[in-house]
């Protein structure tokens, strides 16, 4: 490996070129950028994509090295500048920490990504209060600290910004697989539509991003509720080879939400099965 060179295994696809990453460079050069969940999948990919639109990129994850780690590979990607963060996103006082800190220390925060997220499956009955609790918890309660605190800060500079929340096909698709996740995508849904409502007119632009099925570590850590541990191990590794067959790389991800801030969109779903059922939907969401 070349010195100052991108490790293979940081990326599966080759970097984007042409008129799309012109676009990309020419919106987000310079940008403050901060995106949770960022050590792995979809959150790291995405961090990468601004890193190479000369982004500055803040990588924030409850892993601490990982997030780093990606703050690294950002710099030498191409972010103007990067920084990791430890930060848990369902800890309300951790994320003021952090709120204040970057924009003490780096500014205010143009785009912001809340991707941080956790898998939950098991039937309604099979999933304890407790599960209910720590699915929601990160899945929903960090997306409104982050769009709290954050949203805050970009209302308050008065210059516009613009938000991401990653939510999942699974929030317009009624599945007695996943109730805790798939309610807890369908409030993110919800939350940032009427989020979008309520600052279209300070130039701030909201989007839900609902993806399918992408290759990602979520599988492998995805808790499955009611059942024990060595039949979770089974069911976690049934569920990264189905992921792997599908094989949507985060990298496809990350670029549906760069062009989704691009474009302004409010609702994108991103894979083939999210794009259907977004179509299917009874809710049918205004893309
Ligand atoms: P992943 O497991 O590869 O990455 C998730 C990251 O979030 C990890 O680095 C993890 O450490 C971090 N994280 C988890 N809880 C956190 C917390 N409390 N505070 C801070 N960081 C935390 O998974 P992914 O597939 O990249 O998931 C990213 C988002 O995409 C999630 O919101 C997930 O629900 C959503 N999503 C994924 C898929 C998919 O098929 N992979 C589909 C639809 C939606």
């Amino acid at each position: 490996e070349a010195p100052g060179s991108v490790p293979a295994t940081a990326r599966t696809e080759p970097v984007r070129k042409g008129r799309r990453a012109d676009a990309y460079a020419q919106r987000f050069g310079g940008q403050l950028v901060l995106v949770t969940g960022a050590a792995s999948g979809i959150g790291r990919a995405t961090a990468f994509a601004f890193a190479e639109a000369g982004a500055r990129v803040v990588a924030v994850d409850r892993d601490g090295e990982g997030a780093a780690r990606t703050a690294e590979l950002a710099g030498l990607i191409g972010a103007a500048e990067a920084w990791g963060e430890q930060t848990d996103v369902s800890d309300e006082a951790a994320m003021e920490k952090l709120a204040a800190k970057v924009a003490a220390e780096y500014g205010i925060v143009d785009v912001l990504v809340n991707n941080a997220g956790i898998g939950l499956s098991g039937s309604f009955f099979a999933t304890t209060p407790e599960d209910w609790k720590k699915v929601l918890d990160v899945n929903l309660w960090g997306v409104i600290h982050g769009c709290r605190l954050f949203g805050a800060q970009m209302a308050g500079r008065g210059q516009g910004g613009h938000i991401v929340n990653t939510a999942s096909a699974a929030a317009y698709q009624p599945s007695k697989a996943l109730p805790a996740y798939a309610t807890s995508k369908a409030a993110v849904l919800m939350l940032s539509e009427c989020l979008r409502a309520e600052l279209a007119g300070q130039g701030i632009g909201v989007t839900a991003v609902c993806p399918g099925f992408v290759n990602t570590d979520i599988t492998a850590t995805a808790r499955f509720a009611g059942v024990d541990a060595a039949e979770e191990k089974r069911r976690q590794k049934r569920a990264s080879r189905l992921y792997g067959l599908r094989n949507y790389p985060p990298e496809k991800v990350a670029d549906a939400i760069l062009h989704a801030v691009l474009t302004d969109r409010a609702v994108v779903p991103v894979t083939p099965e999210a794009r259907g059922a977004h179509l299917m939907s009874r809710f049918t969401p205004k893309a």
